[in-house]
């Protein structure tokens, strides 16, 4: 588990044209994306191709987002919340074992400081039980993020501030923080929340096919799955009421929280469609949801 120094808390820093310069937009659409091993973003697997065809369709339906705000599964922090707030955000390898292509990958999407240290601010709410700081120098953009968007969007020229996850926080907090980055859809931003429904590595059967996987990852997926198709997204919060299949497919829940926080950012109503919906290594669900296309 990382932990975050050199933060400055928000009020600390001077804000000039911040949230402000993002300039009122169509409601974007909100993603959660199965992002399973971080070779799919060098091998030409379908994972890629369902990416690169999803930033292609979204640039054209909305245009270029203004900003990005990714959640990503590898950035956890002790007690406080935390918003990458530097210029240059650099691309972090948070991995090991893989192929030098691997570690070669560099994503330079700049950052958005100002925006970050803002929007700490709006979301330092009474739901949220721990102060949002800025991170000016630890973090960057980690493997959660980086290997999904470069495909999505290769010229990686629209900003991203990555936020992370207190894990030791209640669920309903994770979903609590999803709500407050809602309103940001109508200013031009893309909300991407990068994990994967069913995640235990352990467990992991090298060259399993894709409709292959344990009963217990099944079972949790299709769980999961339904509370999404049927709406009812604050249920989402009480996944360990299934016991020994969330414990199975969950053994530590860091894929599953960003989950939360895209269901906490959709509206009442919104439809979701889903795509790769399957498994890698049967015991990885990379099952994505889409909510609020127009
Ligand atoms: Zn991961």
């Amino acid at each position: 588990m990382n932990t975050t120094t050199h933060f400055h808390s928000p009020d600390q820093l001077a804000a000039a044209a911040g949230l402000a310069s993002l300039k009122a937009s169509p409601r974007m659409p909100v993603l959660f994306l199965g992002h399973g091993s971080p070779m799919n973003v060098i091998e030409d697997n379908a994972y890629r191709q369902s990416w690169q065809a999803l930033g292609q369709a979204l640039l054209k339906r909305y245009g270029k987002p203004q900003m990005i705000l990714c959640v990503s599964a590898h950035w956890l922090t002790q007690s406080e919340w935390a918003l990458t707030g530097m210029a240059e955000p650099r691309t972090i390898h948070d991995f090991g074992g893989f192929p030098q292509e691997l570690f070669a990958q560099q994503y330079p999407a700049p950052g958005a400081p100002i925006v970050a240290r803002e929007l700490a601010v709006r979301l330092d709410v009474p739901a949220i039980d721990q102060p949002v700081l800025v991170d000016e120098a630890e973090w960057g953009l980690d493997h959660g993020t980086w290997s999904v968007l470069k495909p999505m969007f290769p010229a990686a020229d629209i900003p991203v501030v990555q936020l992370s996850l207190v894990y030791s926080r209640p669920a309903q907090e994770h979903f609590a923080l999803g709500q407050q980055l809602r309103a940001l859809r109508e200013q031009g931003v893309l909300i991407v929340a990068s994990g994967n429904i069913v995640h235990n590595l352990r467990a992991m059967q090298p060259g399993a096919a894709p409709t292959q996987a344990y009963d217990w990852a099944i079972e949790f997926d299709q769980h999961v799955a339904e509370r999404i198709q049927s709406g009812d997204l604050q249920a989402l919060v009480r996944f360990q009421e299934l016991g020994r299949v969330a414990q199975l497919a969950h053994p530590t829940f860091d894929h599953y929280l960003p989950l939360l926080h895209a269901a906490g950012a959709v509206h009442e109503g919104e439809v979701p469609r889903f795509f790769n919906s399957d498994f890698q290594m049967a015991a990885i669900s990379m099952r994505s949801a889409i909510w609020g296309e127009a």
